[in-house]
């Protein structure tokens, strides 16, 4: 069943709220549209990318590989159905509704990864700290990330002062390097400040 979470802006921090006719959900996450088939591509893992991101995320795990330090890409582009699936999974797996699990997962119809433009990092070496934020936060490859991610376009969605209330994700990082992932994500990003020492992308 298909949990629709009720607009509460009033629930969304000051100067993180949408303006008028933005969908959003009490947490903060902001609707977003599936990237259109044709604008994906694949990488070699068969995760797929909005087009845009492709050229600076190669040359992004490039230099992370020139400077020694193991960082694969763990996700990429997930449909509304297939974030429908992770969610109520995931809850499942937690035990908590559905309402308390967006504080870990956007619900569907919510999810940055909608748009194909965002993408979360993983260390190769060391699996245990996929996807949790106490360790990843301590890997090699998130502190290479939080210094040079922003030179290939690319800023940390959801950071430890996001004030947004949902959880610190220092593997999951939005591309706002061109034109078109800039408009994409303008209403996610007015008022945003530097997210656990990450500045903001240009
Ligand atoms: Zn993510």
């Amino acid at each position: 069943m298909l949990l629709m979470l009720p607009i509460l802006p009033a629930l969304v921090e000051p100067g993180l709220n949408p303006p008028r006719g933005v969908r959003a959900t009490p947490r903060g996450h902001l609707a977003y549209a599936e990237a259109p088939q044709q604008a994906l591509v694949a990488l070699d893992s068969g995760i797929q990318v909005r087009k845009n991101v492709l050229e600076q995320l190669i040359r992004l795990l490039q230099a992370a590989e020139r400077d020694g330090v193991p960082l694969k890409v763990a996700a990429g582009f997930r449909s509304i159905e297939m974030q429908r699936a992770a969610f109520e999974s995931g809850a499942k797996k937690k035990g908590i509704s559905l309402r308390s699990y967006a504080w870990w997962t956007a619900p569907p119809g919510f999810s940055e990864h909608h748009t194909g433009l965002a993408v979360d990092f993983a260390d190769p070496k060391r699996p245990k700290t996929n996807f949790t934020p106490s360790s990843f936060s301590k890997t090699e490859a998130y502190a290479w990330l939080k210094s040079h991610a922003k030179g290939f376009g690319f800023e940390l969605s959801f950071g430890q002062n996001s004030g947004l209330r949902v959880a610190f994700e220092p593997w999951h990082w939005r591309f706002v390097g061109d034109d078109e992932s800039r408009a994409i994500f303008a209403m996610a990003r007015p008022g945003r400040v530097a997210q656990d020492g990450v500045p903001p992308a240009q």
